[in-house]
């Protein structure tokens, strides 16, 4: 996913809005861009040069927000247009953050687990001045997980204080959230039951296939499936197979967690297939929640599914999206669809501000309804104005952005 793709979304919004071109230069850039050198000494005694990146995008609602990637293809360009959908995110969802993201180009995969940590620590050291609970604050996205967030606590408490909301995600033992691991998924699957008894289709006949079995795609599938739905395919970097028949979900998210490549390539009992067949499966359902940009017109025209609930952040591009919306492909966007983690996130955060912890049904049931309220909205607009979900969305994302900064003032 490009800066310029995301830019392309924000205008199909701001130009039905007529906010003007200078409102949407402002909308569009980021307010900081922060691009470290982090150096590290390998376990072999080499010396290890990483690019690390902090972008903070909007800040007019709140503290900037958002997740912190490793990934070998990571550049400034894929973390600002990254940073630019966490403002929108956090505006759909009306929780009071602005938008952010990180991420440090390296394959996380080639380093030992010291060397992580050492990396994550000495990027912590390079950015602590201008992150903080009230300032920035950091979260997992692809890649980085409870540990990842640990380190930097840790880290950035060295210089600060005990400071458990610098980051969330964290794992619970360290002032981390019930259900904070599963919240993504959750959101995921409760946009994608909602989308699919707005189009009548009944759950209990619903095939789906999900790309990408990682945290997101995951618990998705394992929540679709509990409600009847059939997960028929699945891929990632690994390979794709698929079973007419629907897999077994918590032996398929078993095996690739117990399989060294993490993928679920060999998994047994089913027929192997590739990327062009896992893109046109007759299924109801897709879920990208891998990578971004993997959704370009080419594969666009071979999608057979009905409604798409985008997991990952900027999975299609933006001339792909023209095409499924004039062949009446509903889709939900990733700034609708993603955001019960960073939901999830936002009462992480408020428990480390109260040091006060809520138990797991508190937080599922303090989440649903933010996220129902947010599809309703969606939903609502997009009737309304007869507009796609995913420009509904950011016209409302830009109108509460909008809001925030007029009434702040310059
Ligand atoms: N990385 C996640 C996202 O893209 C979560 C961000 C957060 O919790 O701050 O939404």
């Amino acid at each position: 996913m490009s800066y310029e793709d995301t830019l392309r979304y924000l205008t199909g919004a701001t130009r039905i809005m007529g906010v003007g071109a200078r409102i949407e230069r402002l909308l569009m850039l980021p307010s900081r861009q922060l691009k470290v050198e982090i150096a590290i000494e390998m376990d072999d005694g080499s010396v290890g040069v990483y690019e690390g990146f902090r972008i903070q995008h909007n800040g007019a609602r709140g503290p900037f927000k958002g997740g912190l990637r490793f990934h070998q293809e990571v550049d400034q360009d894929e973390v600002n247009a990254l940073a630019s959908l966490m403002s929108w995110k956090t505006a759909v969802v009306g929780i009071p953050f602005g938008g952010a993201k990180g991420g440090v180009q390296v394959d996380p995969h080639e380093l030992s687990v010291r060397e992580l940590e050492r990396l994550t620590r000495k990027f912590t050291d390079q950015i602590h001045n201008f992150i903080g609970p009230d300032l920035d604050i950091p979260a997992p996205d692809v890649n980085t997980g409870g540990e990842h967030m640990a380190w930097i606590m840790d880290q950035y408490s060295k210089y600060h204080g005990y400071s458990p909301g610098v980051v969330t995600g964290k794992p619970i033992e360290l002032s981390g959230s019930q259900g904070r691991v599963a919240a993504t998924g959750r959101g995921v699957a409760l946009c994608a039951l909602w989308a699919l008894a707005d189009l009548g289709i009944d759950i209990g006949q619903v095939r789906f296939a999900v790309q990408g079995l990682g945290n997101v795609g995951s618990w998705a599938s394992r929540i679709l499936g509990q409600h009847g739905a059939k997960l028929v395919a699945v891929g990632d970097h690994g390979g794709y197979i698929e079973n007419a028949d629907g897999f077994d979900i918590d032996g398929l998210i078993k095996h690739v967690e117990q399989n060294p490549n993490r993928s679920v390539a060999g998994f047994a009992g089913s027929d192997v297939s590739d990327f062009e067949a896992f893109f046109a499966s007759d299924v109801d359902l897709l879920i990208p929640a891998a990578l971004g940009g993997v959704i370009d017109e080419k594969v666009a025209e071979s999608i057979r599914a009905r409604l798409i609930v985008e997991g990952a952040n900027g999975p299609t591009k933006p001339d792909a999206h023209q095409h499924l919306v004039e062949r009446d492909v509903v889709i939900i966007p990733d700034i609708l669809a993603n955001a019960g983690g960073v939901t999830c996130s936002y009462f992480e955060w408020v428990q480390n501000t109260q040091r006060f912890y809520w138990s797991e049904e508190e937080v599922n049931g303090r989440l649903e309804p933010i996220l129902r309220n947010a599809y309703d909205e969606v939903t609502t607009i997009a009737r309304a104005k007869k507009l796609d979900h995913r420009t509904a969305a950011f016209i409302m994302a830009v109108r509460e952005v909008g809001k925030a900064t007029a009434l702040r003032g310059l």
